[in-house]
């Protein structure tokens, strides 16, 4: 605990350094390249968790000790499945990328979804699968990414209640995925009277996969304009 790995960094190469992690990152990317919406934004990266990233006022959000926006850790099921934080029923629990994969291999083993022969190449992952699937007009496939974006609205809408974002940007493997989503993430929100009229934009993290590394960069580039910090 305490270790000073900035410094450590800055000494070794002699250049300023920055730390920060991925979803702070595909947030500064977004306040680099999507202003003026960016300035107030949610960022969130599905992967096997959820990052999340939190601009208000242009400003990233970091809380008292740093760690503000960790959206993944919000409860909205009630003594539901357990997460690694000690809590029950997270967000990330039922919304990152693993989910998907999670409620795919599901489907699949009940034989709620039965996959065409082109479909069957187990060396894709099946939350891919599953999204190619739906994407072919699969209607048991598109139940279930229904479902999933059910589950993700929920949290978003959260958000929505908490920040007002103009900007929803979303980062990680289901980023891939958004075109067939939105529609149903869309339908969800609208279905809530408080959200309906104040829908944000959500689209995928400018530079997608790469959005992490833009942001990144772009800290680290800001850090060196503003030179030594001591
Ligand atoms: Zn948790």
């Amino acid at each position: 605990m305490g270790v000073d790995l900035v410094g450590a960094v800055r000494d070794r190469t002699g250049v300023e350094a920055v730390i920060d992690n991925d979803a702070n990152c595909v947030a500064t990317a977004a306040l680099a390249w999507r202003r003026p919406l960016a300035e107030d934004l949610v960022a969130l990266t599905l992967g096997t968790g959820i990052g999340g990233g939190l601009v208000c006022g242009g400003e990233l959000v970091r809380g008292a000790r740093g760690f503000a926006g960790e959206p993944g850790h919000m409860v909205i099921v009630p003594g539901g499945v357990p997460c690694v934080c000690g809590q029950r029923g997270c967000w990330e629990r039922y919304a990152p990328g693993t989910a998907l994969g999670e409620m795919a291999d599901e489907a699949f083993m009940s034989g709620h979804v039965v996959l065409g022969r082109s479909q069957e190449d187990v060396a894709v992952p099946s939350g891919e699968r599953l999204v190619a699937a739906a994407r072919s007009g699969h209607m048991a496939a598109t139940e279930v990414i229904a479902e999933y974006c059910s589950h993700f609205a929920l949290g978003l809408a959260n958000l929505m209640n908490l920040l007002d974002p103009a900007l929803v940007v979303i980062g990680g493997g289901v980023a891939l995925a958004l075109d067939i989503m939105l529609d149903h993430v869309r339908s969800d929100l609208a279905s809530n009277p408080t959200l309906a009229d104040r829908m944000p934009t959500i689209e995928v993290a400018p530079f997608a996969d790469a959005a992490g590394v833009v942001g990144a960069a772009t800290a680290a580039a800001a850090a060196r304009e503003r030179g030594p910090t001591g």
